[in-house]
């Protein structure tokens, strides 16, 4: 039998489980955000001039599912191969609840700009619930719930095939070294555009029920058939690539943040050269303009790459990205220049390319 043949169809049945599954998932994480402890941060300024405290919980329930999947899966031998096998039913019920919660916020906000806007695009910056901030909390159930989808297929993998091929063992690595990454650094996120600017919507809700965890995954549906296992040198070349590739992305983002928060802190050993008194012309920053997108592309590339050059369909997120991020990066240049104006030409002269030197 192959992957396929696990895949079960959906029917009543498998809706019911899989609403348990995701209902659960989803209510504990919210019971864990509520009650356990976690980092105690400020955010930084909103476009109506305030700041936000937040408790960060995201490190603290990443660690929990880590301790409650270890004790499930090897203290009472509970398998997550159902994930897997409940693929499409916890995706149409993952569409259902990002749909309730949109509604439910938008019965519940300020109502702006018409039903639909207001639905989609959201209406109120920071909802709360129960004392938890929404945008905050949903990356949790978006980003521990792709690492449950990509540990089930390796579950999977050992079920069918008795092992877990080396390319299975570099996705589920990648993976690994990217959530902890983001979870060591969860600060960073308060310096994103979409906390510090997006109002929380359905178009954000959808994104971390659904577009993250069940497109995210799309590789492992070619890694767990592929019955010829990497070489060593396929692994360690491509464990390197990713290893630099999230080096770059991670390290080019923690320097401009900590530069915002702390300007005279040093980077690499140095301190910061600047240009303009405001713009940050130090470590990758010196180099490229947007090395944190070609840092992230690049680990996108890697997790495809795990299910070889066979088929186009891994592919399809890493191209995705690239597309949206060299455009977003042609943006935020003329963004830059509208805010930055002289600064932003004289800095562009200095770090001469956007994303890959001579090219972009
Ligand atoms: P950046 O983190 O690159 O932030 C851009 C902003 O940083 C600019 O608008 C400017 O804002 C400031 N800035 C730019 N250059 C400098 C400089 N040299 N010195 C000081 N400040 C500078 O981009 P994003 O917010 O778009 O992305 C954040 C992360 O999220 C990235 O790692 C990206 O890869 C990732 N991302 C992932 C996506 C996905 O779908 N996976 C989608 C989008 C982003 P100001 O000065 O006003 O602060």
């Amino acid at each position: 039998m192959t992957l396929a043949g696990l895949i079960l169809p959906v029917t009543g049945a498998t809706l019911w489980t899989a609403t348990q599954m995701v209902v659960g998932f989803v209510g504990a994480l919210f019971v864990g955000a509520r009650l356990l402890p976690g980092l105690e941060r400020s955010g930084y300024p909103r476009p109506d001039g305030a700041t936000k405290e937040y408790k960060l919980t995201g490190m603290t329930l990443f660690f929990v599912v880590h301790i409650a999947a270890f004790v499930l899966v090897f203290g009472f031998g509970v398998s997550l191969t159902p994930i897997v096998r409940h693929f499409w039913s916890l995706f149409a019920v993952a569409n259902a609840l990002a749909i309730l919660i949109s509604l439910a916020l938008y019965a519940t906000g300020p109502k702006k700009r018409g039903v639909l806007r207001d639905l989609w695009l959201g209406a109120d910056l920071n909802p709360t619930w129960l004392g938890v901030d929404l945008k905050m909390f949903m990356y949790q159930p978006s980003l521990i719930g792709v690492n449950l989808v990509v540990v089930s297929f390796a579950s999977a993998q050992r079920d069918l095939y008795g092992t877990l091929t080396p390319q299975m063992g570099c996705l589920l690595g990648f993976w690994w070294a990217y959530l902890f990454t983001h979870y060591v650094k969860e600060e960073f996120m308060l310096s994103t555009w979409d906390v510090i600017a997006e109002e929380f919507g359905m178009m954000l809700v959808w994104g971390d029920l659904v577009y993250v965890p069940f497109l995210y995954s799309l590789p492992c549906w070619w890694v767990v058939d592929q019955t010829v296992p990497f070489s060593l040198w396929q692994s360690v070349g491509l464990s390197l690539l990713c290893f630099a590739s999230l080096s770059l992305f991670r390290q080019a983002n923690w320097q401009k943040e900590r530069f915002k928060r702390t300007p005279n802190a040093t980077i690499w050993g140095k301190k910061p050269e600047l240009v303009g008194g405001r713009l940050l012309a130090s470590g990758w920053w010196g180099v490229g303009r947007k090395l944190n997108y070609t840092g992230e592309v690049g680990v996108y590339i890697c997790f495809a790459l795990t299910a070889g050059v066979g088929h186009p369909w891994p592919y399809l997120l890493p191209l995705s990205l690239i597309v949206l991020l060299a455009q977003r990066a042609a943006r935020d240049d003329r963004r830059c220049f509208a805010k930055y104006g002289e600064a932003w030409t004289t800095y562009c002269a200095r770090a001469r390319f956007r994303m890959i030197p001579f090219l972009y």
